[in-house]
């Protein structure tokens, strides 16, 4: 029987530590609450996770374009757009084990943790606070962004003048975020500190409607396609009567983590909100002109709003299994695990596209320089074009294993063969099926395989 939650989430968690991809945050020091650090394996994952999306909505799209801008920002900012004011959660502590809670998971008049008493709820402001220059005084106070979207509105006029950029036309940012957050501890899918991606696609109002539609299948179809399980992921409306002012509509993209579902990314029309309101507190004019027309209007914006931790995790949860496997299906002729039986191997099925590492090179013995010499030159040959790996020590199928547990999709593996037919063995991850390829021919194998 399939695992479930809270032992399948140790176990990724305790996987994500063993095999360095996500680490509790200042750990030596005992943690730090909501904080994770992504170690080498992970970090690779997170950046294909944002090189994906990049591709896909920047470089592959006539009407998108970038923006990196900066955390700290102008104060006036977060009273434009609302932060200032409405960002903030109702708490609730418990007078006795002063554990504080989110209002709204709140279910009774008593702690969840220790039955004790609770206080009112309190309102809590989500932004870091911080100060510019030597003193700490509320002329030099700003805020950590709690999005990156603001950035995009205050640098709109920006990439209008300095671009060719015409209506229908985005605006996309990966960046850091940071809220201060109180949470129940779900790994990395509510964090302190979270990186977002975010776009802001600017349309003329009559065509906002259409617009959110087709952005709001898009983004369920970008998760498919990185091989999310199509009845893990659905979609949730918001309730028209429970939108934001300035939201026309919402509807966030959930994925069933094994806490259950849970908001992966939000898909928003807000209208021309942000783009009144900085015009509004700035006094700049944020118009748009349109040259057909010759009239000036302020565009409507649909705004795809995701998180990469959440989308990483997603791809982890989802890759992750743990089956039954012959003891003899790991290795090849001569290395192994050996006997007959079964055992239990752990495997991220990731899509190769996101895998860290995309094949490793496994030279059968380490004692034959033979093989050494053939996988060596392999691995120098590869490691320009993508993340390879060059493994030799153990048993052959101890490797597999552990290229198993980091979802790498190939491992390549020299023989004695491979000295007199110039072929390697290609061993799958998810089939452990094994096929020949030869040499000369792994380059432009591996590379069709990443398409
Ligand atoms: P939630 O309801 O889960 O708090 P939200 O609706 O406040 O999320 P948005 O403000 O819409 O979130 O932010 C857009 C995306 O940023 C979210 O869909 C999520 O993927 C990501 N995100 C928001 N807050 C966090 C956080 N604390 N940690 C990690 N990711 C986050």
């Amino acid at each position: 029987m399939p695992k479930q939650e809270p032992e399948l989430m140790k176990d990724i968690v305790s996987l994500c530590k063993r095999r360095g991809i996500i680490y509790p945050n200042s750990e030596i020091y005992g943690g730090f609450a909501n904080t994770w650090d992504y170690g080498p394996y992970g970090v690779l994952l997170k950046n294909n996770v944002k090189k994906i999306w990049w591709e896909e909505m920047v470089q592959k799209r006539a009407d998108i374009v970038g923006l990196d801008s900066a955390i700290l920002m102008n104060p006036k900012v977060w009273e434009a757009s609302g932060h200032l004011k409405e960002f903030h959660d109702p708490l609730i502590d418990c007078k006795k084990c002063k554990q504080r809670f989110k209002a709204d998971d709140i279910t009774d008049a008593k702690c969840p943790n220790c039955k004790g008493e609770l206080t009112e709820a309190k309102e809590f402001q989500l932004m870091f606070k911080t100060f510019v220059g030597p003193v700490e005084e509320d002329k030099s106070v700003t805020y950590l962004r709690p999005e990156t979207a603001q950035g995009i509105f205050t640098n709109f006029k920006n990439v209008l003048d300095s671009t060719r950029v015409k209506l229908p036309f985005g605006i996309a940012q990966i960046g850091k975020a940071f809220r201060n957050e109180i949470t129940p501890g779900n790994f990395t899918f509510r964090t302190l500190e979270f990186e977002q991606f975010e776009l802001e696609y600017f349309v003329y109002p009559k065509s906002a409607d259409a617009e959110f539609k087709k952005w709001r299948q898009a983004r369920f179809d970008w998760y498919i396609s990185l091989g999310i399980a199509k009845n893990k992921l659905r979609f949730q409306d918001h309730d028209k009567k429970d939108l934001a002012h300035y939201a026309k509509a919402v509807t966030d993209v959930e994925y069933e983590f094994p806490f259950g579902w849970s908001e992966l990314e939000g898909i928003a029309n807000r209208g021309d909100y942000d783009l009144a309101q900085h015009q509004k507190v700035s006094g700049q004019d944020l118009a748009y002109f349109d040259e057909e027309t010759k009239e000036k209007l302020l565009p409507f914006v649909i705004e795809p709003s995701g998180g990469v931790d959440r989308a990483t995790l997603a791809f982890l949860v989802d890759a992750y299994a743990e089956e039954s496997v012959s003891s003899k299906s790991s290795p090849p002729a001569g290395g192994g695990v050996g006997g007959g039986g079964s055992e239990t191997r752990t495997v991220l099925r990731l899509h190769p596209k996101l895998a860290p590492i995309k094949a490793a090179i496994l030279p059968l013995v380490k004692k034959d320089p033979k093989l050494v010499k053939i996988a060596k030159e392999i691995y120098e040959e590869l490691k320009p074009h993508f993340f390879v790996e060059y493994d030799e020590d153990g048993t052959v199928g101890k490797r597999y294993r552990r290229q198993d547990e980091i979802g790498t999709p190939f491992c390549i593996t020299i023989d004695s063969d491979s000295l007199t037919d110039k072929t390697v063995t290609i061993r799958h991850r998810d089939s452990m099926k094994q096929g020949r390829v030869k040499i000369t021919d792994l380059l432009s194998w591996i590379t069709d395989q990443l398409k």
